[in-house]
């Protein structure tokens, strides 16, 4: 029995027992009972309130969620505009022989046989060819 259920119950008891209605304490009874009844609407409105507010933390957790897939999903690409570039673009390291730093370039870059530290900015060149590729990449 939910609650405004039990109030009406209790204020259809005390209507039964058809007291004095000029009763100092039927008007106390009667009080209590509307009391009770107010009391139930009130938590039944507090429910609701309390449902809706649990359904939006449940839709930002999903949400949330989808968030940190796309921040931290590394298979992402599927569905995104640059999915054209893939990890072979990037496979290829390179150090600098003048300051010393790693870079990670893509074949593209290779074939043209130039790239720009983004360190020191020195030029760097190529002149290997795809089949020594393999071999210079242990350097
Ligand atoms: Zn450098």
């Amino acid at each position: 029995m939910q609650l405004s259920e039990k109030a009406a119950y209790i204020k259809g008891l005390i209507d039964g027992l058809e007291l004095d209605p000029t009763d100092k304490q039927t008007k106390i009874f009667k009080l209590i009972a509307d009391f009770l009844s107010e009391m139930a609407d009130e938590v039944k409105e507090l429910e609701q309130c309390y449902d809706d507010v649990c359904d939006q933390v449940d839709g930002m957790s999903e949400d949330l969620s989808g968030v940190e897939d796309l921040l931290y999903d590394e298979d992402f690409d599927d569905d995104l505009t640059y999915s054209d570039s893939d990890d072979e673009d990037l496979a290829y390291e390179v150090t600098c022989p003048n300051c010393g730093s790693t870079t990670y370039i893509g074949e593209d870059a290779l074939n043209d046989g130039v790239i720009k530290c983004p360190e020191c900015q020195e030029v760097l060149e190529f002149d290997y060819n795809e089949d020594e590729l393999d071999e210079s990449e242990e350097e």
